[in-house]
């Protein structure tokens, strides 16, 4: 590998930079990294003009089911790793709902052993045993297995108790709990959000509260337990942006993860019934919609997740009631992010390197790596003014389940680098 992006648009906002240079990436390391070119390159350095191009800390996906072990017909570790290069991400946090759950040392070992391709694979690991719901996980050990955080993702911890016993039990490690937000009791069976297109449709409803009441319980266990590292999953309702900003301003160690399908699409997107616009939690409604791009803007909001969900075809026919929740993301992502927030809503640059890369790793704990000469080459880069259609049997990931087929995006991604690798993205 060696390579050289000239005229890029280097944005390193931790660095405070934002200028054109060039980029030269040999060897897993960046070479040379400045507004003048590098004084001598070798013959075999392959030269790139990347004129309306970006380079960015390598983006990160806190939110990724690769469906490995369990569910491969879906997933696996190396088409879900792969589709995320290929969306332009250089890490991916996967989460623990596969069968079996990722409640183990060993199964956090059978993950990792498993993902050695550029995309670097953290591990979300349940909070609860099998993801029951009833007794705590390991969670200690898990930390020394490498869990970065927890959660029971796709089922939220009912009991209030047993999460503020969870919220006691990583104080003296300073975990980070992360909830899937659903009050379950209001939301058996639920189809699409509680309101007038379900009612159109005769569809079970969702009604909103239902995730803002478990968001407002979290944040006061949170705080009861000694302002504890709390973060709210795929926020999908304008009531829980309230309540993240409310606790972020008693200085709450809050934070909280949004989906672009969340602030791309409402409710509206459901009416059909294609089951592509059946995921959990549901499309809301364009007030909710609107509040989440400020809180985006803002600040209230730290990350963009994908919640990436691979189903197949199969799965995703059935009969609308009988569909499967979840869509993936990995290859859109990008697209939709540059699209939406940058191009429609004029969000800065550097914002939105903050949402796709710096965001996720401050909640996480991560070492955030930069673009400076000599350093390890963990770089995302984009054309940012590139325009194109998504066209699913172009991606890497098995499954087709997206909501976005034959959309114009603009903002495309180009390369990812990343332990000594470089991806070249096929979009
Ligand atoms: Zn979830």
């Amino acid at each position: 590998m060696d390579i050289l992006f000239e005229r890029i648009r280097l944005i390193s906002p931790l660095e405070s930079r934002d200028e054109i240079g060039y980029l030269w990436i040999r060897d897993g390391h960046i070479a040379h990294s400045s507004p003048e070119p590098p004084q001598t390159i070798s013959d075999r350095t392959r030269r790139v003009r990347a004129d309306g191009w970006i380079a960015a800390p390598g983006f990160v996906d806190m939110h990724v089911h690769l469906r490995e072990p369990g569910q491969t017909h879906k997933e696996t570790i190396a088409t879900g790793t792969a589709a995320a290069a290929n969306g332009g991400f250089t890490e991916i946090v996967c989460m623990p709902n596969t069968e079996p759950p990722l409640d183990s040392p060993m199964a956090i070992e059978y993950v990792q052993r498993r993902a050695t391709g550029l995309v670097a694979v953290h591990i979300c690991a349940a909070i609860t045993l099998g993801r029951r719901g009833e007794l705590l996980s390991p969670m200690h050990q898990l930390v020394e297995s490498g869990a970065v955080m927890f959660s029971d993702d796709g089922s939220c911890v009912r009991s209030a108790e047993l999460m503020r016993r969870a919220f006691e039990y990583v104080a003296p490690f300073d975990a980070l709990l992360s909830q899937h937000c659903e009050e379950h009791s209001m939301t058996e069976g639920f189809d699409i959000n509680e309101g007038a297109i379900a009612a159109k449709l005769g569809l079970r409803g969702y009604p909103s509260v239902a995730e803002d009441i478990i968001v407002a319980r979290d944040i006061l266990l949170s705080e009861y337990c000694g302002n504890r590292r709390y973060h709210v999953s795929h926020l999908s309702t304008r009531g829980a942006v309230r309540l993240v900003r409310l606790a972020k301003s008693w200085g709450l160690r809050v934070s909280a993860e949004v989906t672009p399908h969340h602030f791309t699409l409402t409710e509206d997107a459901a009416d059909g019934f294609d089951t592509n616009a059946k995921m959990n939690p549901p499309l809301r409604t364009r007030a909710d919609l609107e509040v989440i791009i400020e809180a985006l803007a803002d600040g209230t909001i730290d990350a963009i997740a994908t919640d990436h969900a691979p189903h197949t075809r199969e799965e995703k026919q059935q009969l609308f009631s009988h569909a499967p929740n979840g869509v993936i993301g990995l290859e859109t992502a990008v697209g939709l992010t540059f699209t939406e927030l940058y191009h429609k809503r004029r969000f800065s640059l550097s914002r939105v390197v903050e949402l796709l890369s710096i965001g996720p790793r401050r909640v996480l704990g991560l070492p955030q790596p930069n673009l400076a000469a000599g350093s390890p080459a963990t770089v995302s880069i984009v054309a940012i003014d590139e325009q194109w259609t998504v066209e699913p049997e172009r991606f890497h990931s098995k499954s087709k389940n997206t909501p976005f087929i034959g959309w114009q995006l603009i903002g495309k991604p180009r390369f990812a680098f990343n332990r000594g690798m470089m991806w070249e993205c096929q979009l």
